[in-house]
């Protein structure tokens, strides 16, 4: 239990499919689905590393949006990539350190929007 996680996951809003020679394609083989079930087996190692079952994350956010505010969200643990979604084409990366995860959002708006997340107990 000693050695450090680290996990990246790179979701993207638009299309990264390529042929299998490497060169792009006009078909889309699902590759955000493919990113997604990458992200959700992260956030089960993350969840894992701390060593709680609590289902509800605390999201801080700064720089966010073209005025770059900072706030903070409380969203079940199913609902993290949800809240971090926007409307228009964006990228969100995933970093995962231990106990430590973030995340950094790019997109016409925003230059490098920070997320910070904390595992919470569950109301009961
Ligand atoms: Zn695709």
């Amino acid at each position: 239990m000693n050695t450090l996680e680290y996990n990246e996951v790179e979701l993207t809003s638009d299309c990264t499919c390529t042929n299998e020679d490497g060169t792009p394609t006009d078909d889309c083989f699902d590759c955000w689905q493919d990113s997604v079930w990458l992200f959700k087996d992260m956030m089960h190692t993350w969840r894992e590393t701390v060593g709680v079952k609590w289902d509800t994350v605390k999201i801080t956010g700064t720089q966010m949006n073209w005025d770059r505010v900072s706030g903070e969200a409380i969203v079940p643990f199913e609902k993290v990539l949800d809240a971090l979604k926007i409307r228009g084409d964006f990228t969100l990366r995933f970093k995962q350190e231990g106990t430590i995860l973030t995340a950094t959002r790019s997109s016409h708006d925003e230059y490098c929007a920070t997320f910070y997340f904390t595992l919470i107990e569950d109301e009961d």
